[in-house]
């Protein structure tokens, strides 16, 4: 299966992207993942990416497809793949339309996660991930660990994304709305989109997404 994520900060994207990437046997290429390990290994490609980040706004296109396009050649991603974070405005979703054309291969949806804008806010504030693996998430208030700053399970530290302020998260929702929103239509247009509400606990919203992605395979 060939999925894109979408959603606005907080939507639980990551979480929920790496359990369904493990339930279909995918891969899960998550953007901002692969930004984060190129900055933490100083790579120049890290070094562009990383003021952008911090302040909220979008790595620009010249940046970001290079390395998206790169990791879906790879070759895990050849049967299937789970996108997270990219595409994140229109120019990317065409691009990524003209690598699949090229390969012969489509999307078999985009699956949309829906949040109400005051709950991402105080999801995203009291996040805390894993250094050791993102896909372990937690929340200071709604999903504590046993022992604080500490992952329950593996023991790695636990921090707070540089991007996950208040303020940082306000202007990320500003470009999800103006530059990611869009893409929903541009997909819609091609009958792919999938929407689901992203509220509850996580593994009902992982159950609600697995129906809806199977009644959309029927
Ligand atoms: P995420 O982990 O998906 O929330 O992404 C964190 C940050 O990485 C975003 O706020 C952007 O600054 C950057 N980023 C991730 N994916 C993309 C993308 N497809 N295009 C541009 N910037 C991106």
């Amino acid at each position: 299966m060939r999925i894109v994520l979408v959603g606005p900060p907080g939507a639980g994207k990551g979480t929920q992207a790496a359990y369904l990437a493990k339930n279909l046997s995918i891969p899960h290429i998550s953007t901002g993942d692969l930004f984060r390990a190129n900055i933490s290994q100083g790579t120049p490609l890290g070094k562009k990416a990383q003021e952008y980040m911090k302040a909220g706004q979008l790595v620009p296109d010249e940046v970001t497809i290079g390395m998206a396009k790169a990791r879906l050649e790879e070759p895990d991603a050849a049967d299937g793949f789970l996108l997270d974070g990219f595409p994140r405005n229109l120019n990317q979703a065409k691009v990524l339309d003209e690598i699949l054309d090229e390969k012969s291969i489509r999307l078999d949806a985009v699956l949309d996660l829906e949040v109400p804008e005051d709950e991402v806010v105080k999801r995203i504030a009291g996040r805390r991930i894993c250094r050791s693996d993102s896909s372990h998430v937690f929340h200071v208030t709604y999903s504590a660990p046993k022992a604080e700053g500490v992952c329950d399970h593996c023991g790695g530290e636990l921090y707070q994304r540089e991007d996950d302020t208040e303020e940082t998260v306000r202007k990320r929702l500003e470009v999800y709305h103006r530059e990611t929103e869009p893409i929903i239509d541009y997909y819609k247009a091609q009958g792919l989109v999938v929407t689901i509400s992203a509220l509850g606990k996580v593994t009902e919203v992982t159950q609600r997404a697995m129906e809806a992605l199977r009644q959309n395979a029927a």
